[in-house]
């Protein structure tokens, strides 16, 4: 199998210490999906190095003429878009529908943000002086690190690529090691769209080795990052130490609510997709059901219904609800998790394994799981678990069920179910969370709107639609003063 290398400077360049990785599939890991590049520092330094070179040209070049470029890109991955799904699908075992959902999404954000190209970006401000002519111009901040996770391989990066590249930025993406393939074809499809060399680079590797040298080399002059708060507070240690801009989103702990008058058949159809859909490993996915007391158990029911008979296939099958997830340490830390709610947090009515027969042997499966009368405390029901686990929660009322989802230290996003007006508007007012969703499912946010966390979940930046272009450029202030008046 021919290895796939960085993408450095507009060549594709092999890692200097001839190390590479094979990238396996998690639905049956005696496939090898594809060999990379295992790059050092110095493949980082290269990066920053071109990418700082290539920033003056691509600054200079007009909004619309960047936008052609993003346009162009949109149309090839548009192209390829199955075959991208099906090595997305088989890279990082999220099920092909939603795989292919995702590209799609992909091909969005780059004509969406190719749009903006055309799009004004300052304003005019009245000067208190005469005759002078005061205004705001966005200008691009230089060379941008992207650190991306594995879970969105191609709505992440280019949901943060691509609105740095219109507003004039370069950038160096190292994409998550369980997912650098994908990147890689998205590498691919920048050079075919006619990327000037320089302007977009990938190096793959370890996020430990490789992290440290791209936030620390002198030409970075950003940081964006999703993943997990570990690494989200050392990234932020190290760019407020070397005194450049950063933006991080990290983890979730997502309610939803359901109030008695709720459609209970309608909820449970949404949570449970919010829980299992991707075995539960989005950000924004629902990992507690905060449900009245008077409805917990009907709703229980409806809920254990539905998640016995989801379909749990290798990824690439067309029937897959859920896949498998990522990696075996992701797998052991969620049955640790499944142990301690089995342990006393709560009551096992869904799952609580590993599913057994031929078809799963080889792949890191976990059961879809649901525990019923968990504590608002418990650890099921306050740490981010990353896997197809959901946690019932028995409240009061709607006032004690906003008071128990917002009992946790992240706040991502939220739901709620009800057709009671005055509840819902309660809701929105004391909700922590920077998505608040009423009958909608806690995932699934557009990419026109803001998106990013309170608390814990990020770090008070918003990234994608228009607020993407406040860490992206930075605003310079200009008055114009004619010498000899006019
Ligand atoms: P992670 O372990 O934090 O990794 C994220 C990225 O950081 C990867 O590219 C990783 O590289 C890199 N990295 C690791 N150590 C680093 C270091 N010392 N310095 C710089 N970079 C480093 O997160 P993950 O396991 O991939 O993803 C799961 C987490 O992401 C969850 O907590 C989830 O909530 C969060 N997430 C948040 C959002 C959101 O928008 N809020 C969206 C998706 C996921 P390697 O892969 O090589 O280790
Ligand atoms: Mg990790």
């Amino acid at each position: 199998m021919t290895t796939k290398h960085n993408w450095i400077g507009g060549k594709w360049v092999p890692s200097s210490n001839g190390e590479t990785r094979a990238v396996r599939n998690p639905s049956n890991t005696d496939e090898v999906v594809g060999v990379v590049a295992w790059s050092t520092e110095k493949e980082i330094a290269d990066a920053a190095e071109a990418a700082q070179e290539a920033f003056p040209a691509w600054k200079r070049l007009p909004g619309p003429a960047r936008a052609r470029i993003l346009t162009k890109a949109a149309q090839i991955l548009a192209g390829r878009l199955e075959e991208v799904a099906q090595l997305l699908s088989r890279e990082q075992g999220k099920p092909i529908g939603e795989a292919r959902g995702e590209v799609q999404r992909g091909v969005d954000l780059l004509q969406y943000y190719a749009g903006e190209g055309w799009r004004s970006v300052g304003e005019v401000i009245p000067s208190a002086a005469p005759d002078t002519l005061m205004y705001t111009i966005r200008e691009p901040l230089g060379v941008v690190g992207v650190i991306t996770p594995w879970n969105f391989p191609v709505a992440i990066p280019l949901w943060k690529s691509a609105p740095a590249l219109i507003y004039g930025n370069t950038v160096v993406l190292k994409p998550a090691a369980d997912a650098p393939l994908t990147a890689l074809a998205i590498a691919e499809i920048f050079e075919e769209a006619g990327i000037p060399p320089g302007v977009f680079n990938v190096v793959t590797g370890s996020g430990s080795t490789l992290g440290d040298a791209l936030i620390t080399h002198e030409a970075v002059k950003a940081v964006t990052f999703t993943g997990s708060n570990a690494v989200g507070s050392h990234i932020a240690q190290l760019a407020a130490a070397k005194g450049i801009k950063y933006q991080l989103e990290m983890g979730g702990k997502n309610a939803a609510i359901v109030l008695a008058d709720a459609d209970l058949d309608k909820a449970a159809d949404i949570v449970v997709s919010g829980a299992m859909r991707f075995a539960g490993q989005k950000c924004t996915a629902t990992s507690r059901a905060i449900v009245e007391r008077s409805v917990i158990e009907a709703f229980a029911d409806k809920v254990v219904e539905r998640v016995q008979s989801l379909p749990v296939r290798p990824a690439t099958d067309e029937s897959a609800y859920l896949g498998p997830v990522v990696n075996q340490s992701q797998r052991e830390q969620i049955l640790r998790y499944i142990e301690t709610g089995k342990a006393g947090e709560g009551r096992l009515v869904a799952g609580g394994g590993v599913p057994q027969g031929p078809m799963y042997e080889k792949g890191y499966f976990v059961e879809p799981t649901v525990f019923v009368d968990v504590r608002p405390d418990a650890a099921i029901a306050q740490e981010e678990i990353f896997g197809p686990v959901l946690a019932l929660i028995p409240a009061d009322d709607v006032k004690h069920a906003i008071a128990i989802a917002n009992g946790v230290r992240y706040g991502l996003s939220a739901s709620l179910f009800t057709n009671d007006l005055t509840a819902a508007m309660r809701y929105i007012r004391d909700i922590e969370v920077g998505m608040v969703r009423i009958n909608a499912e806690t995932a699934g946010v557009e990419l026109q709107a803001p998106f990013g966390g309170y608390k814990a979940s990020s770090s008070y930046s918003r990234e994608q639609g228009r607020a993407a272009i406040e860490f992206f450029t930075q605003t310079k202030t200009v008055a114009i003063v004619p010498s000899g008046g006019l």
